[in-house]
């Protein structure tokens, strides 16, 4: 149901009034994790400002150390809806597990993650769901895998899916990941479902964000995801790769010159 070959025509996403694909770019922006309620709204309505189209926040945190900030939860996820309702945007957050479904009924797209790329059981749940669901490749997956995961949400009827290529694991240990800007294409050609970029979680250094993000830009993406802060020095997760709100206003002023230019 994702090959090109059934469905020449490029899928066009409607999250919350906000059109992914097809021609339509979307950048969905906001911090990694909701913290407060002054972080999430001043962070949000800075986003809107620059034009961004969906605003991001995690309530479920995927964290490398059960140590870590795990995020919110529930409450997370009603601050976020506050930040909509101020704002006007509609809202992408991830969902880890099926017993955190219940809380996500005002969210207008779900994010699995990239260590739950190949969860198949949580695949087939989301699939049985009438929401856009933003399907992020795995740490290690190959387009073939990352495919298949979608494929698993679409066989069980929902066929409303964005891809989001956000870095692979190589040996190059500098950055977080390696972004892997070949994927734009090859999704193309592959698949009519649009795919975009995070070059947030790809660079772990906000410094790299703007070349990424150009780069995926020119190359083709249907949009960007990228995290913003509102003070990332305190940030309690992924600090040292987000954006200050008037680092991503002028990086919003060349992507959208970029993209008009293409
Ligand atoms: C995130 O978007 O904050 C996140 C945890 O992303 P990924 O699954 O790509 O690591
Ligand atoms: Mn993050």
């Amino acid at each position: 149901k994702a090959n090109r070959k059934f469905h020449p025509d490029d899928s066009i996403i409607n999250v919350g009034g906000a059109l992914i694909g097809g021609g339509h770019f979307a950048v969905m922006a906001g911090p990694c994790s909701v913290e407060t309620p002054e972080q999430v709204l001043e962070t949000a309505k800075a986003c809107k400002e620059a034009g961004a189209t969906i605003l991001r926040g995690g309530a479920f945190k995927p964290r490398t150390s059960p140590y870590s900030f795990q995020g919110m939860g529930p409450e997370g996820l009603e601050l976020l809806e506050l930040a909509k309702k101020e704002t006007g945007l509609p809202i992408v957050s991830e969902v880890m597990d099926i017993s955190q479904l219940q809380y996500f009924d005002n969210v207008d797209m779900l994010q699995i993650g990239a260590r739950n790329m190949q969860n198949f059981t949580l695949l087939k749940e989301v699939g049985k769901m009438k929401k856009p669901i933003l399907l992020k490749r795995g740490l290690s997956a190959t387009y073939e895998e990352w495919l298949m995961a979608a494929e698993y949400i679409m066989s069980e009827g929902n066929e409303q899916i964005v891809l989001c290529e956000r870095g692979i694991r190589t040996f190059e240990p500098k950055t977080r990941n390696t972004l892997d800007v070949t994927a734009i294409a090859m999704m193309h050609e592959l698949s009519h479902l649009p795919i975009i970029m995070d070059p947030s979680h790809a660079a772990g250094m906000s410094r790299m964000v703007r070349p990424l993000s150009l780069a995926s830009v020119g190359g083709g993406a249907d949009g960007l995801m990228i995290e913003v802060h509102n003070n990332p020095a305190k940030a309690l997760c992924d600090g040292p790769q987000a954006l200050r709100p008037d680092q991503f206003n002028s990086l919003m002023k060349e992507v959208q010159a970029l993209h008009n230019a293409l």
